[in-house]
């Protein structure tokens, strides 16, 4: 039987799901989908002072939203039977069984050195001029079993041996065991490290492809040694390489200049759809132009060579076409649903259903973000405050109290429906003997504070004669 391919994200729920964790499981789910595989999410917890209370549930929940659909995750009920324990603080008992064979077979050692003692030795290390010095190194020297005193376990790793995998991305990669020292398995609270738990479990889960960022690079030679050790096939490994932002260096989670949360895009309005399109796209090309692909057509498309060997760029702007080009694809109705919840509050108390909806139509055009439409469409709860030129403009130049006075005599035989009232602006005019800006500017900002916008006779229509003839009234 052909062997099941299996991809896993598996992220320390130490914080929210970031761009670069979304990608990263995204191009798990894309691989695994494209060859018929699965995709699961293994929650890596072992780090527990640092595990945020909802960070599991907000990873999962936002992957879920984005449409990476994980075929297995922590908690679901129909698991396969090796994907039942899906958290790594519930397979404490397994690593120390894996572990307490390498001690067995002399391939690792207990360590009972202090932190101290061994930055003492690291040091005298480089003093000496050791190239790569190893902590481990006086532990060996003073390797005596003391009944009772807390240990960690550390893997012996060998001198002079050329770590090689050929790498889905980078092709061969070679690293020399010189270069490792001997690392932490088991820490002294017999909790595993990374490394340790990471190979067990994608060991026992079966994952045939481990995919995931390129500052993993140097975990690969000491994960690959262990798989040598327990005689087990190791997985492909593909490291992807980094997100930049703007500034080109690598995206960080501390850089509050840039939003870098899946859940802070779900909240500005960003259509998953265009998220997860945009996502794609970084770090990975189908070597054609085109921007826009849905998600069957990504699955059908996706290889690992398609993969970009230098560091993408985190392009905000195109993120937003994006989204904005996802926007016009939808219905009225399914627009209204996504959209409603960033109109003004007193929009919704203020205006008829019909035309609440109406009012997403009219902007929607131009929203790059949903969060957008609150402030555009804030000028249907009250008008905006002109700004000081505006104002001297409106004040001085225009012939507001004609207007004004013209409006309200002439308002109430007006049928108030499009073409009418295109046809009362251009009576206005005419009557007034003003054309163009003259026209159109102080009526905009006697109405609505503000000097462009939308057609005004499509803004006056969903205003309401009663609103316009409030707002005329107040300012003349
Ligand atoms: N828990 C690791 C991380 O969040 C997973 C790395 C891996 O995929 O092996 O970076």
């Amino acid at each position: 039987m052909k062997k099941e391919i299996r991809l896993r994200y598996a992220p320390s729920p130490t914080g929210k799901l970031h761009i670069g964790g979304a990608r990263t499981a995204l191009f798990n789910y894309l691989y695994a989908k494209h060859t018929g595989g699965k995709f699961i999410i293994r929650i890596e917890d072992t780090d527990l002072k640092r595990n945020l209370v909802d960070g599991e549930a907000e990873q999962i929940d936002n992957l879920k939203w984005l449409g990476v659909e994980p075929d297995y995750y922590p908690g679901k009920s129909d698991n396969h039977e090796e994907l039942a324990l899906l958290r790594q603080s519930e397979r404490t008992s397994i690593y120390q069984e894996y572990a307490q064979k390498l001690l067995e077979q002399g391939h690792a050692y207990k360590c009972y050195c202090t932190k101290e003692e061994l930055e003492i030795e690291h040091q005298a290390q480089k003093d000496a001029g050791v190239k790569s010095p190893k902590y481990s190194k006086k532990c060996l020297l003073n390797h005596i079993e003391k009944p009772g005193a807390p240990f960690s376990i550390r893997l012996k790793m060998p001198a002079n041996k050329d770590i090689f995998w050929n790498d889905g991305i980078r092709g061969k990669v070679t690293v020399n065991s010189d270069e490792i020292e001997d690392w932490v398995m088991i820490k002294t609270n017999g909790i595993p490290t990374y490394n340790f738990a990471n190979v067990i479990d994608d060991y026992l889960m079966k994952i045939t492809h481990v995919v995931r960022g390129e500052e993993h690079i140097s975990n690969t030679p000491k994960q690959l040694y262990l798989y040598e050790l327990f005689g087990w096939e190791a997985p492909t490994f593909v490291h992807l390489t980094v997100i930049i932002g703007e500034n080109n260096k690598k995206l960080s989670k501390r850089d509050t200049s840039v939003i870098q949360f899946i859940s802070d895009y779900r909240e500005r309005g960003y259509l998953p759809k265009a998220i997860f399109n945009f996502l794609s796209l970084l770090g990975w090309s189908p070597k054609t132009e085109e921007e826009i692909f849905g998600k069957e057509q990504l699955i059908n498309l996706f290889t690992f060579e398609g993969c970009s060997k230098s560091s993408s760029k985190f392009d905000l702007d195109k993120l937003k076409w994006t989204n904005n080009y996802y926007l016009q694809l939808l219905s009225k109705e399914e627009a209204f649903s996504f959209l409603e919840t960033f109109l003004p509050k007193e929009i919704k108390t203020k205006y008829s259903l019909e035309t609440q909806k109406e009012i997403v139509e009219l902007y929607r055009p131009q929203l790059k973000e949903g969060i957008e439409l609150n402030e555009l469409a804030s000028i249907f709860v009250k008008p905006k405050i002109m700004l000081e030129e505006e104002r001297n403009y409106f004040e001085n130049e225009a012939k507001v109290k004609e207007i004004s006075q013209f409006i309200l005599e002439n308002i109430n035989s007006v049928e108030w429906t499009i073409e009418p009232i295109k046809a009362f602006i251009k009576t206005l005019g005419k009557a007034l003997e003003i054309k163009g800006k003259h026209l159109y500017q102080p009526i905009r900002l006697m109405l609505f504070g503000e000097e462009h916008g939308p057609a005004l006779s499509e803004l006056l229509l969903l205003l309401g004669k009663e609103e316009v003839i409030k707002r005329t009234n107040e300012q003349s």
